[in-house]
């Protein structure tokens, strides 16, 4: 039988790649829902190339386009953020590839794990806002969540065989990003351009500045807390610019375990949608030789505090992750627009964690409601800039 996956967020970085991946073992996978935000022209390639049962486009005022153009299959169109959440109800949806970014995915993330469905997951946001609630409602309906994020998909294969309990601490491993060894002075003069190039990985826009500014570790280290059930202080972060060990974990007994392989985000993404199975590729294999240096550092976190401010988030637990998330996501996006400057992102996200309301015990609701006015505070805020 093969596996049925929807792919949320299909036209993105990790959507594409998850499809690359389903193109090389056909007899292994099918498509069975595709979905995109606005992207619509993509979506009706990969529409008539996978022929998927459905397909979902968020942006309304392209579903005349999708429609008329997928008019002669019989691929069912749906259009709407609301039609998301809907669709992960499909019975014969055997897997669900979370690749939305941000805030805005939780809530299908949500019904599939409530629906006891297997999530390979590669948003992050999610995990940073809600994952509590998200770890709690798998445990009640034994849904299976998969990390596809490269350094989380490597503590889970390092995990193969042993149990939380043994785990003395994990280590995150970051490239660093473009501005590894620059200091404050420097990231005062670069602009959305000079961030956008990634030395090691091709990703989306948004998760490229979170790299950059080390906000992408901070969060990892968010998502590694609530997928493995870590305390914080078993967390560390270490500079690897080679991005070839994957992350690592270190055991009570002094061992420690690594994943190594090519910067090639299909591997975790393949990892997660083969599991429980290894599967063969033709993916680039790894060759020592061309690495003879894999080297170590502490992170800089006077030039990048992003790293410490999650970490914090973490600690305080209760709605502040959800605040930084919010504030993030909109300093990112006024950064890619040239509003705002590379150092003002943590300063802003610094304020709001200052000046939203604290919950300590939120609910849902309490996350949608920090979200929205962690947002509205912090548009205001730029234009008094
Ligand atoms: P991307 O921007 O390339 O793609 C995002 C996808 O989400 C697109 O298909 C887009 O249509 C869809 N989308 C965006 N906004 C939406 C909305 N409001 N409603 C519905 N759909 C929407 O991003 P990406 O780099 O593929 O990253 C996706 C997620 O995976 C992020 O959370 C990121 O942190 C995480 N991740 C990415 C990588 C990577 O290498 N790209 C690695 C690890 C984790
Ligand atoms: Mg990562």
């Amino acid at each position: 039988m093969k596996k049925r996956i929807a792919i949320f967020g299909s036209t993105g970085s990790i959507g594409t790649q998850a499809l690359d991946v389903m193109r090389s073992h056909p007899e292994l996978f099918d498509a069975e829902v595709l979905t995109a935000s606005s992207n619509v022209d993509l979506l009706i390639t990969q529409a008539l190339e996978f022929q998927p049962n459905a397909v979902v486009i968020s942006d309304q005022s392209q579903y005349p386009k999708l429609r008329d153009a997928l008019s002669q299959t019989d691929i069912k169109v749906f259009a709407g953020q609301d039609s998301l959440e809907q669709i992960v109800e499909m019975e014969t949806i055997d897997l669900v590839i979370m690749a939305i970014v941000g805030f805005t995915a939780l809530k299908p993330v949500l019904k599939t794990i409530e629906l006891g469905k297997t999530l390979a997951i590669a948003n992050k946001e999610t995990f940073v806002v809600a994952g509590e609630i998200m770890m709690n409602s798998a445990l009640k309906s034994n849904a299976l969540i998969l990390p596809v994020d490269s350094e989380h998909s490597a503590i889970y294969q390092c995990m193969n065989g042993e149990t939380t309990r043994t785990i003395d601490k994990i280590i995150l491993t970051a490239s660093g990003g473009p501005f590894r060894g620059k200091d404050k002075a420097f990231l005062e003069t670069i602009k959305a351009k000079d961030a956008l190039k990634h030395p090691n990985w091709e990703m989306g826009a948004k998760i490229t500045i979170d790299s950059a500014s080390l906000m992408n570790k901070g969060f990892e280290m968010i998502e590694a807390k609530w997928l493995f059930g870590l305390q914080a202080e078993q967390i560390e972060v270490l500079v690897h610019p080679q991005s070839i060990i994957h992350s690592m974990v270190q055991f009570n007994d002094g061992s420690v375990k690594a994943q190594l392989g090519l910067p090639d985000m299909r591997l975790p993404i393949q990892y997660a949608m083969s599991w429980p199975n290894r599967i063969a590729n033709d993916f680039p294999k790894m060759d020592f030789t061309k690495y003879p240096n894999l080297t170590f550092e502490q992170p800089d976190i006077a030039t990048f505090p992003n790293i410490e401010l999650a970490r914090t988030a973490m600690i305080v637990g209760g709605n502040m992750p959800c605040i930084v998330n919010a504030a993030n996501e909109i300093v990112v996006h006024a950064f890619l627009a040239d509003q705002i400057g590379f150092n003002h992102m943590p300063e802003l996200i610094e304020e709001a964690m200052a000046q939203i309301d604290f919950v300590r015990k939120p609910t849902l609701d309490d996350y949608f409601e920090t979200d929205r006015l962690t947002r509205i505070k912090l548009l205001e805020r730029i234009k008094t800039l």
